[in-house]
């Protein structure tokens, strides 16, 4: 059970005083070493303007304003190491898009580095929460990506905005808890994992989860909170000789066992299908050297070879990150070892400096980047430009970009070495081709084969760690669409389906002028409303898709014969198989004529105004499913399902044209829907489906098609149904049935 705390905020404007001076103070004190001369002025400057911008504002929870970029610029020093720069942005960052002050304001004020940072912050939140109904996951995560490439110091006082907000999400109402946590671990802490900011990243998927799954984060909170005995008694017996030993040797170093975050253990709990008590290594040993840079290295290892003295490695869970940091620039050395009573127990040894870049990722490289020349440095920013690579592919569809992109988010890395000996960092699973793309894209389209050591490979070749790689090119290959099926970097997916489009365009010009000819022999012409009636009739996604079909010979324009032509529209000829016993109906498609009567059913946005629509043939929506108005650009609003195989990518391009729908009570009005069902071929199946619909279920039938080969039969049934309920009432029922394998509602009912 979760208890639910309301404090009601009861501050008087003496002690809001007070607590807003306390914390700007704290914040002076986090910056203290690194302020120079004026930026103290300018910190002030900045806290006063948001002060006074924020004045009337107060948070859901009661607290002024102001309390929060405070909060943020502290954890943009403290927790994510930056200077005053971003703390006088982080101070700022909501001035802008919330307040009467202008951008030009903070240029005239503070310069154009700040305002460029203030921009950049207020693009972003522009489109996560002005737009809160309709948000873009895709097109937000493209968006911030594009800052990110710009000026990494945007994206990481967003990670402070966002943290804040997360910490302090229990004031909020339960939907937006939901979108918020939803678009955190969608978006934000695989870009703090990115950026190495593990710290921050942990903590962003423990709240998330607290939030999305109150229920397996209370149970785990507890299972760890009743288990902290033993573990802190079973954490100092491993300790101990590791201790002695390394204090022997006059090592300067911490040494602490760490609980795993939450989320993590979760993690494990779910794709290991464990109970909570079932999952050992609920911590990890941390040992943290202070050693001097030169020799840290050195001393790792020896850390290292002290331990296993004590306790048996497991060899293959050595993860050395010291010899070859991670692409996001983490160093340490991982152990798994075995701890008294036969447990294993992951061991994390690194130094000093190695653990400020693991808690503070990409900020710790800039602070290092003064020393020595820094090896990560340039690795990180080749990430940044690998980055704008992809982005500034203009033919990017942003859904795929994301899936891919994410994906290498969170693989594990290998290192290629170039025949120079250059080394690049792939995502585990890359293939020949995939670095071929990542070295210039000319050459992975040109890419015939591979030297993997010596060794000559196809192009779908698996690399591996520590692979030397040299690339065999001719200018007669092309991309084609088979290397999707083994490239696995974004990079080269985005690519090659750049390539195959563009191919497939040029193919296409021919298909259009073949399609021109015969529309205007018809009468008729390439319209909008044609090219929709011929995509739906040939079952092409798109234009660009038709015209390759009809190039190609794919589809036979023979067909358009059956079309009627009314003025320069055509339209596709009506298939259907008519059932005997079909009855008189009322159905949607009659309501079309009565809009006013239609345009009951469904309730757009806050409004009541009746407003006309259709619905979309792709999904063909029924009350009760979740569903979306769309604001096309000639038809008129459409009503798509949320889970339409085409509402991502709505969505995520055109989110301004969504308009938020919901169905209305109404039981008069029945909509055409489709099932289709696979089963075994027996006699009397057609007529035990047909009683279950007719008979039992009383309801109307509209065409019935079956297939049947090798004693397997495909069929196909269109149905007249109120709503969700009743379809989902219906697959039930005939799922149930003897010899019936499968029933599933139709993506894409034919009409
Ligand atoms: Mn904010």
């Amino acid at each position: 059970m979760q208890t639910i705390v309301t404090t009601v905020y009861n501050k008087n404007e003496e002690e809001e005083k007070k607590i807003i001076l306390r914390e700007y103070r704290a914040l002076l004190r986090a910056l203290k070493q690194r302020l120079k001369k004026g930026d103290k002025d300018m910190l002030r400057r900045a806290f006063e303007i948001s002060v006074d911008a924020h004045r009337d504002m107060r948070r859901k929870s009661g607290e002024p304003y102001i309390l929060h970029p405070l909060a943020v610029a502290r954890i943009v020093v403290e927790e994510i190491g930056l200077g005053v720069t971003s703390a006088i942005c982080a101070l700022l960052h909501d001035v802008v898009e919330d307040t009467e002050i202008t951008l030009e304001d903070i240029t005239r004020e503070f310069g154009e580095d700040f305002s460029k940072i203030i921009d950049g912050l207020t693009k972003i939140s522009n489109v996560v929460d002005l737009k809160a109904e309709t948000t873009i996951q895709a097109e937000n995560f493209r968006k911030i990506l594009l800052t990110l490439a710009d000026d990494p110091r945007v994206i990481l006082i967003k990670l402070g905005d966002r943290l804040h907000n997360m910490r302090t999400l229990e004031s909020m109402s339960r939907e937006k808890q939901l979108k918020i946590s939803s678009e955190t671990t969608y978006i934000y802490s695989p870009l703090a994992h990115r950026l190495g900011l593990y710290e921050i990243k942990s903590e962003l998927e423990d709240l998330a989860l607290k939030y999305t799954q109150p229920e397996v984060y209370m149970e785990i909170a507890k299972g760890l909170k009743e288990t902290k005995r033993d573990r802190t008694k079973y954490i100092n017996e491993f300790i101990k000789p590791v201790k002695d030993e390394l204090q022997s040797l006059d090592f300067d170093f911490d040494i602490y066992g760490r609980p795993k975050a939450i989320h993590s253990i979760w993690n494990k709990m779910r794709t290991k299908h464990v109970a909570f008590e079932e999952v050992y290594d609920l911590f990890a040993i941390r040992i943290i050297l202070n050693s001097p840079q030169d020799k840290e290295k050195e001393d790792c290892w020896k850390v290292y070879s002290v331990i296993t003295n004590f306790y048996k490695p497991s060899p293959e869970r050595l993860r050395d990150w010291v010899s070859v940091p991670k692409g996001n620039g983490y160093e340490a050395l991982h152990t798994t070892v075995m701890g008294p009573g036969g447990r294993w127990v992951e061991v994390q040894i690194r130094s000093a400096r190695m653990n400020e870049i693991a808690e503070k990722g990409l900020a710790a490289h800039w602070k290092y980047k003064e020393g020595a020349a820094n090896p990560q440095e340039s690795k990180l920013d080749s990430w940044l430009q690998h980055l704008r690579d992809i982005l500034s592919n203009p033919d990017t569809d942003t859904i795929d970009f994301l899936q891919d992109f994410k994906l290498d988010l969170f693989t594990e890395e290998i290192y290629i070495y170039t025949p120079k000996g250059d080394m690049r960092v792939l995502p585990k699973g890359a293939t020949a081709i995939d670095f071929a793309f990542d070295i210039h894209s000319e050459l992975g389209a040109r890419c015939i084969g591979a030297k993997v050591n010596y060794r000559l490979v196809p192009i779908s070749h698996v690399l591996k760690s520590g692979d030397q790689v040299e690339l065999i090119t001719s200018s007669k290959q092309k991309p084609s669409e088979d290397w999707l099926g083994f490239v696995i970097t974004a990079k080269a997916k985005s690519r090659i389906k750049y390539y195959l489009k563009e191919e497939k365009r040029k193919i296409g010009e021919d298909g259009k002028a073949t399609l021109q000819r015969k529309l205007s022999h018809m009468g008729s012409g390439i319209t909008h409303h044609n090219l929709n009636e011929l995509c739906h009739f040939f079952k092409k996604p798109s234009p660009l898709d038709l015209y390759y079909a009809i190039a190609v010979g794919n589809i036979d324009l023979k067909e358009l014969k059956d079309f009627t032509v009314h003025g320069d529209k055509i339209h596709q000829p009506i298939k259907e198989v008519k059932l005997p016993e079909q009855k008189t109906h009322v159905t949607h498609e009659e309501h079309k004529h009565k809009p006013a009567k239609g345009a009951e059913l469904i309730i757009f946005g806050e409004s009541s105004d009746q407003i006309k629509y259709k619905l979309a043939q792709c999904c063909q929506p029924i009350p009760g499913d979740d569903v979306f108005g769309f604001v096309t650009s000639g038809e008129g609003l459409k009503v798509h399902r949320t889970d339409c195989p085409n509402a991502a990518q709505l969505l995520a391009n055109y989110g301004h044209r969504v308009v938020k729908t919901k169905w209305a009570k109404n039981k008069e009005i029945s909509f055409l829907s489709g099932v289709r069902i696979i089963g075994l071929d027996d006699v009397g199946v057609i007529q035990k489906i047909t009683n279950v619909i007719s008979g039992e279920l009383k309801m109307n039938m509209r065409s019935i098609s079956i297939e049947t080969h090798d004693g397997v039969f495909d069929g196909t049934i269109m149905v007249y149904v109120h709503d969700r309920d009743e379809l989902d009432d219906l697959c039930e029922k005939l799922v149930a049935l003897d010899g019936i394998n499968k029933v599933e509602r139709l993506e894409a009912p034919e009409v």
